[in-house]
């Protein structure tokens, strides 16, 4: 029950009830980019996998509402939900691993846990009171927790990451409410993973201890205890390092998990699991431990690992210096390779060279064409240039959101005979705008969230390459653009020979595209690469990878 405090500085608030849950919370020391992610995503398969209903939240200490209005220069991909939330790209990690869909409460922001509190000042809820970090702000994280845990998939797990590194200044009042946490939660609710690095210092041959004990100091300053230490290590560890960590972190050995460099990040699950850490979890939480079922998990791993044949596509894009931008998509194409047992290699192109070098130069050794989603004009030009050549030359050619509006543009251009046809993002007073903003968008000036966002259906047309992938008549698939196939030019591209084979049935918006008598030229204003997962690659990666797979073999022989 909800019950007011009587408390002159507690205004306002209200005591949280916590739902019925276990509760984990993970946070990263002495440097970032430690596989945080996949550790949380690890041990949430490895209890999914043990037959518990188990879910991730995502805590950002910064202070964008979400990281929709950030470049992926600055942050990554942004990863959509059904819902239609723009997330960290670790939920796609937790969807990936977990495959569990992911809504708007599993990623909070300082920008939206502030956002809340200076809205609810400003309708008076603290009227009279002061309004501060410590207990405001901490009322509100520890209610989105609460609110992820009550949701009607009644999770048993929810495990909770903290974002950036612990001795952070912006992410404390994150841990100032997970020591809260534990306190209305109680110790056997509530487990602590902290994850490290363990430097290997190679002229003493030595894997090295004192960052970890220093970043477990700073935890406990701030009143936290790891149960559970998760050590990045280039090198395996022996039980001397073990120990140390164990004495000087007020953990026991038996608590000290070893992740060492994996070649894939799926077997990073495998690899926890060799280490016991699961069973750990779960006996310290007074759960029972049962074998995991990870059949078809170990056995995808073992075709990434030692695929027996490969292939190679070009990706023209415009963040292609940024593993990070694209993510979903590199690892889409990790399932379906895993799925076909071969390895997809990806050339990833700066659009800018095609512009400058021609696409021969670039496209000529590759078997598939890959243009995924993007803003911006710079470039522009060379994917246009890249689609025209994949199209022209028959090479299996796969256009992601952006990449079907430059199909679109091309074909419109060079076999519609539409001179100058662009897309108004690029050129607004074009003469042949295929690509164009809905009337609704228009008057929009705010830019956060304010796309086509989420999951919509997709009704498919029997006989085209997009049924004969996904198999059925009635698909739904994520969006995140602003901009829309003109339905004014539908007549004449069909004409020429384009397929519209996807429409959304309630708004008659195209949402595939596909090209006659062309081996595989298949395009979505979607963005498929979102619900792919590891034992269920997405249908159009599998189909464009068979087919680049196809034209290496004709090639060949
Ligand atoms: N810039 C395009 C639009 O807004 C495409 C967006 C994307 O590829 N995600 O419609």
């Amino acid at each position: 029950m909800a019950s007011r405090s009587k408390h002159k500085g507690n205004k306002g608030r209200t005591r949280p009830r916590i739902p019925r849950a276990k509760y984990v919370f993970v946070t990263g020391g002495v440097v970032s980019s430690l596989g945080k992610g996949i550790t949380s995503a690890s041990l949430g398969l490895l209890l999914k996998e043990r037959g518990y209903r188990v879910t991730i939240l995502k805590a950002d200490p910064y202070l964008n509402v979400d990281p929709g209005t950030m470049s992926p220069f600055q942050h990554g991909e942004v990863y959509v939900t059904d819902d239609g939330a723009e997330t960290d790209l670790d939920l796609g990690h937790y969807e990936r691993f977990i495959d569990v869909s992911m809504s708007k409460l599993n990623n909070v922001t300082s920008g939206q846990i502030y956002e809340r509190v200076i809205q609810k000042e400003r309708d008076g809820a603290y009227l009279g009171g002061t309004v501060q970090v410590i207990p405001h702000v901490t009322d509100e994280i520890i209610a989105r927790i609460c609110e992820l845990a009550s949701t009607k998939e009644k999770p048993q797990f929810v495990i909770t990451e903290v974002g950036g590194t612990v001795g952070d200044i912006e992410s404390l009042p994150f841990l100032e409410a997970f020591r809260q946490f534990f306190l209305l939660a109680g110790a056997r609710n509530v487990l602590f993973v902290h994850v490290t690095l363990l430097p290997y210092i190679a002229a003493a041959d030595e894997v090295k201890t004192k960052p970890t004990q220093h970043s477990v100091y700073r935890l406990r300053e701030i009143g936290l205890q790891p149960n559970v230490i998760v050590a990045r290590t280039e090198k395996p560890i022996e039980q001397d390092v073990r120990d140390k960590i164990a004495l000087f972190c007020n953990v026991s050995a038996g608590d000290v998990f070893a992740a060492k460099d994996a070649a894939s990040i799926y077997e990073v699950p495998l690899n926890l699991e060799k280490e016991g850490l699961a069973d750990n979890v779960l006996k310290k939480m007074g759960m029972r431990a049962q074998p995991p079922e990870l059949h078809a998990w170990r056995s995808r791993v073992n075709h990434i690992l030692s695929p027996s044949k490969r292939v190679t596509v070009a990706i023209v894009g415009k963040y292609v210096g940024l593993q990070d931008a694209y993510k979903s998509i590199n690892e889409a194409f990790i399932h379906a390779g895993a799925e076909l047992d071969l390895h997809v290699d990806t050339r990833w192109i700066d659009a800018e060279l095609v512009e400058q070098d021609g696409p021969a130069a670039h496209l000529s050794e590759v078997h598939g064409l890959l243009i995924p989603g993007g803003f911006g004009v710079r470039g522009s030009e060379g994917k246009v240039e890249a689609v025209r050549y994949a199209r022209e030359n028959g090479l299996p050619y796969f256009g992601i959101c952006l990449g079907l509006q430059m199909a679109v543009v091309e074909f419109a251009r060079t076999v519609a005979g539409l001179k100058n046809a662009n897309s108004s993002e690029f050129r607004p007073r074009t003469r042949h705008p295929v690509i164009a903003l809905m009337p609704g968008q228009r008057a929009v000036a705010q830019k956060g969230g304010t796309m086509r966002l989420g999951s919509w259906s997709c009704h498919l047309q029997r006989g085209t390459k997009a049924f004969e992938a996904y198999g059925s008549e009635l698909i739904y698939e994520r969006h995140r653009h602003r901009y829309e196939f003109n339905n004014a030019y539908r007549e004449p591209l069909e004409n020429a020979g384009m397929v519209f084979s996807g429409v959304n049935p309630d708004e008659g918006l195209v949402e595939m595209a596909e090209v006659k008598g062309h081996p595989w030229f298949v395009c979505c204003q979607f963005h498929p690469e979102l619900k792919s997962r590891l034992t269920r690659a997405h249908p159009l990666f599998l189909k464009f990878v068979e087919s680049s797979y196809n034209e290496k073999l004709r090639r060949n022989s």
